[in-house]
């Protein structure tokens, strides 16, 4: 289908993107990969009055990785990550995941902010985000503000953001060298929205776990932390007996609803299958 009619600008500064967006009070929306955006404009799930294209603000582009974290600017694409040789130690478990985003053109496209603002549930990086208390760094008419990543997600399409708000970073904090890191997702076809996903890190002291965090995506209306899994985890060694317990607390944490791609009991039993997957491989 052909996009519905719209207004188009291409701002060379942040202030002038705000100022545009929040002139329109609602009917504009910021234009960044378009690999979500124009699909819905083309089936009328959007249908804005201006797109904001905020392919010339070249302060978002920048990926900056210092002692206090790692800070990924909005514009970032898929391809940029996985380009960036430091990110494979500086936060493994990022790239891990974003292995998984989508197909080539997509990712050559696709940006870190678009993902975070269109907030599908089955998305890698708003999983990873809320696994590692990342921080959501935005702009808009009232100034800037800093979200943290577990309150930012509301609901399948639906953030925090307010209309007149662009996300300009987003902040994960520092990874420890020796921290252990697994990512397991299932999906149709490798490229495919994840029909369940599990993003977990853990530290280790005398071999024991501790420090858990355990995500899970694709399997509730946002990304959620499983706070039963990193309980069976900390404390103790990684054996057959933890993940054992860590796959059951996993299935019994969520309570997936059903769709067109797998039922509800489907899903429950397949985020256990992916915690104990990631589990096995950050034990390894
Ligand atoms: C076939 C296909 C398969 C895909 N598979 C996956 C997958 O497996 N995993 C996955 O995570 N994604 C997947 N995607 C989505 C892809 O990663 C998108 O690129 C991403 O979700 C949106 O990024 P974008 O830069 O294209 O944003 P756009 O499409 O330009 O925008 C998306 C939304 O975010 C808003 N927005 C964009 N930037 C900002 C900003 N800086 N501040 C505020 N709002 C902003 C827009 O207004 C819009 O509402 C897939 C897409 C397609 C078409």
């Amino acid at each position: 289908m052909k996009l519905p009619p719209f207004e188009y600008a291409c701002p060379t500064t942040i202030a002038e993107a705000v100022t545009l967006l929040a002139a329109h009070d609602g009917e504009a929306k910021p234009l960044a990969g378009g690999q979500s955006l124009v699909p819905m404009l083309a089936f009328r799930v959007a249908a804005p009055a201006l797109l904001v294209d905020l392919r010339k603000l070249a302060e978002l582009r920048q990926i900056k990785i210092g002692d206090d974290g790692i800070t990924l600017g909005a514009m970032v694409r898929w391809r940029d990550i996985l380009d960036d040789a430091r990110l494979k130690t500086a936060h493994p478990l990022l790239v891990a995941a974003v292995e998984h985003v989508a197909h080539y053109q997509i990712r050559n496209r696709g940006t870190v902010g678009g993902s975070m603002a269109h907030a599908d549930p089955a998305a890698e990086l708003p999983g990873v985000a809320v696994t590692c208390e990342a921080k959501i760094a935005v702009v808009g008419r009232s100034g800037a503000r800093l979200i943290e990543a577990a309150n930012f997600f509301h609901g399948p399409l639906t953030t925090a953001l307010k209309p007149d708000e662009i996300i300009t970073e987003i902040r994960l904090p520092a990874w420890p060298a020796q921290r252990r890191f697994g990512f397991a997702e299932f999906s149709r076809r490798r490229g495919d929205f994840a029909m369940a996903a599990a993003a977990l890190f853990y530290d280790e002291e005398a071999g024991r776990a501790k420090n858990a965090h355990v995500g899970a995506i694709g399997v509730a209306d946002r990304p959620i932390r499983l706070a039963a899994v990193e309980a069976a985890i900390n404390g103790g060694a990684i054996d057959e007996a933890t993940i054992a317990k860590a796959e059951a607390a996993a299935a019994a944490s969520v309570d997936p609803p059903t769709d067109i791609h797998a039922s509800g009991a489907y899903r429950k039993a397949l985020i256990g299958v992916m915690v104990e997957r990631a589990l096995r491989s950050a034990a390894a």
